[in-house]
């Protein structure tokens, strides 16, 4: 679930677009953040069983695994292996700029997190109160108009995935972390290398700046883009319901802060008894792992200029 300002009304259902990745060279990943949502007093989201943080946590560990297994040269780096809140602060906010600093200086080429949705209310029954109607009541001045209630049982039907990014524009936070990280593919300039986040070195209203901000958000949306849609069409070729990804531009400030190809991966419903079964499982837990080890591949062969289609699955992959 995430937690910071739930606005849907600012979702919009990402299309493809923008300029396509270069091929490169040399290997386009060498390191991955992977962070697993929540952790410590934040339990996230909970199931019957399970809390969320537990599942990110577990996810996460299983991914951090295979990647390591089937590229063994690339670093990975996770916010947290333990359950604690990452970076031993009091609150949620100080755990996402520790998120985002880590991530940053690890100058990370991707950052993963994990993370549980619930349908809005937590799992076993709920009561939900319906506006059925109105009447009027009361007579002369006092006359006046009421809501007629309904009450039912609500059911969690809601099952499946989605992915979100962080969308481009110029300004805000993303623009600053962007500049910061000055020229190249995504190094840090100066050569102390660490710590630099906070650093005032850069002009940062100068045309050149704002300038390098807009490349470097481009490149990262797209890239950001990219990565979310392999990921959603490795989990639909594993039979879930992958319900697509979302572009936001406020209320992920953990997308927001990292100066890399970001996403936020809802691994499944945890209000749905059906789904917490899943993702407390082995198996289950596995499976979301190594769909998002496959996207891995794809991206990273797509950045590299051999795109692969899905090596598990002979359906045709779908465009981006
Ligand atoms: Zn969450």
């Amino acid at each position: 679930m995430i937690i910071l300002g739930v606005l849907f009304s600012a979702l919009t259902s990402f299309r493809a677009g923008g300029p396509r990745p270069r091929p490169s060279q040399r290997s386009a990943i060498r390191t991955i953040v992977i962070d697993p949502g929540h952790g410590g007093f934040d339990t996230g989201t909970k199931g019957l069983d399970i809390s969320e943080k537990e599942v990110t946590l577990a996810v996460s560990l299983k991914l951090g695994a295979l990647i390591a297994e089937a590229f063994p040269d690339i670093k990975i780096v996770y916010t947290r292996t333990t359950d604690v809140m990452p970076g031993g602060g009091s609150t949620i906010a100080s755990g996402l700029n520790y998120r985002a600093n880590l991530a940053n200086k690890s100058r990370g080429d991707l950052f993963i997190a994990i993370h549980c949705d619930n349908d809005g209310h937590l799992a076993g029954p709920f009561t939900v109160h319906k506006i059925v109607g109105h009447k009027y009541v009361g007579k002369g001045k006092r006359r006046h108009r009421v809501a007629i209630y309904d009450s039912y049982v609500g059911h969690h039907t809601r099952a499946g995935t989605e992915v979100f990014i962080w969308k481009a524009s110029r300004g805000g936070t993303k623009s600053g972390v962007i500049n910061q990280l000055g020229e190249g593919e995504g190094e840090v300039s100066d050569s102390s290398g660490e710590s630099n986040s906070d650093s005032a070195a850069f002009d940062m209203n100068s045309p050149e700046a704002h300038m390098r901000a807009e490349l470097y958000e481009k490149k990262f949306f797209a890239n950001s883009a990219l990565f979310a849609t392999l990921v959603e069409d490795e989990f639909g070729r594993a039979g879930r319901n992958a319900e697509g990804v979302y572009q936001r531009d406020v209320g992920i400030r953990v997308l927001e802060a990292t100066g890399m190809p970001s996403v936020l991966i809802e691994t499944g419903f945890l209000s749905n008894v059906d789904e917490e079964k899943y993702l407390e499982s082995e198996d289950g837990q596995n499976e979301v792992a190594r769909n998002i080890l496959s996207a891995i591949k794809r991206y990273k062969a797509t950045l590299e200029g051999h795109p692969i289609n899905n090596v598990d699955s002979p359906a045709a992959p779908k465009p981006f």
